[in-house]
């Protein structure tokens, strides 16, 4: 009986990972075609001010309208973009449609709305990143300060000394940085300091289990009061309750965002919201 076990932990296994490396493949080849195809889209998901209730920014977050598998979530391709090194062009059409879309808004009044984008870690080790960034915010004439750049504190730790030199490059340039995904990472609170960054999101895990867990509870408030003794914006990512909205507020956290107050939306969603909004004003 163990052995037929074994065996079918060893089919299940298999399995498995042939339907990985099919995907992998599949996608890895379908990627660039569907990149001219305009099957890739941003969808736009508010980050609110607590106290204000006025969205300040919004993330864009990257989907593949994929012709027979539907809409499929970045968690499923954006690593094997990595990967084959795709991620070089689709973060750059990524950079471009956000540009856009800071046009496109400013031009419609809401210009001080800031789009964050995210960055991977090959795109952050580009040696290209900067000029990229810095011809495409030329061309399309928008605020330098209305892009903000998403870089996940474990993609930052990995080489303290370069990520440092590159983020006060990016600062140079203008444009808005946030740590992402904070709290996870491991990074000590002291080498924080070091980091030239102007948000830090406290990453969801921290925030789902608040009211019932009360660790969890004091670690968002230390974090929020040492990013704030740092001069950091604070965002929490994935309100999804009343509570933890609440709870958040009264530890003066700066800004949030998930489903409680939206989805991420399609441009002309995103337009409605952000009017609906103004009328409410
Ligand atoms: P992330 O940057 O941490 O983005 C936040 C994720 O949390 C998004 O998932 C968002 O839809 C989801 N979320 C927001 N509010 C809530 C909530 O209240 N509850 C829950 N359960 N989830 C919430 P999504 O869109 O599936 O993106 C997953 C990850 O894919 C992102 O995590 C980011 O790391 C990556 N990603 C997305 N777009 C891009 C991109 O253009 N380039 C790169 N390199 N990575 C991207
Ligand atoms: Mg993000
Ligand atoms: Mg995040
Ligand atoms: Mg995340």
């Amino acid at each position: 009986q163990a052995k037929e076990k074994g065996r079918n932990q060893y089919r299940f296994f298999n399995e498995n990972l042939h339907r990985q490396l099919q995907t992998y493949v599949q996608f890895s080849r379908e990627m660039p075609r569907a990149l001219d195809a305009g099957e890739f889209i941003l969808q736009y998901q508010p980050q609110l001010d607590l106290t204000s209730s006025r969205v300040v920014s919004v993330e864009a977050l990257l989907r593949w309208e994929h012709p027979n598998k539907g809409l499929v979530s970045p968690d499923a391709f954006i690593s094997v973009a990595e990967e084959t090194g795709f991620i070089v062009s689709l973060g750059r059409w990524v950079l471009e449609e956000a540009c856009l879309t800071i046009r496109e808004m400013a031009a419609l009044g809401f210009d001080d709305v800031r789009v964050a984008i995210n960055l991977s870690s090959r795109q952050f080790r580009d040696p290209q990143l900067l000029s990229m960034i810095q011809q495409t915010i030329a061309e399309f004439e928008i605020n330098p300060a209305n892009l903000e750049l998403e870089i996940t504190e474990s993609l930052l730790m990995q080489d303290v000394e370069v990520a440092i030199e590159t983020l006060q490059a990016l600062q140079h340039l203008g444009v808005t940085v946030a740590i992402d995904d904070f709290g996870i990472g491991y990074s000590s609170f002291n080498y924080l300091k070091t980091l030239p960054v102007d948000v830090l999101k406290i990453d969801r895990e921290f925030i789902k289990d608040i009211p019932d867990h009360q660790d969890d509870m004091e670690i968002t408030a230390a974090i929020i009061s040492m990013a704030h003794r740092l001069s950091m914006r604070v965002v929490a990512e994935g309100i999804e309750t009343k509570a933890q909205h609440q709870f958040l507020a009264e530890q003066s956290c700066d800004v949030g965002q998930g489903f409680l107050f939206s989805q991420p939306l399609n441009f002309p969603e995103l337009l409605s919201f952000l009017c609906r909004e103004l009328g409410e004003e």
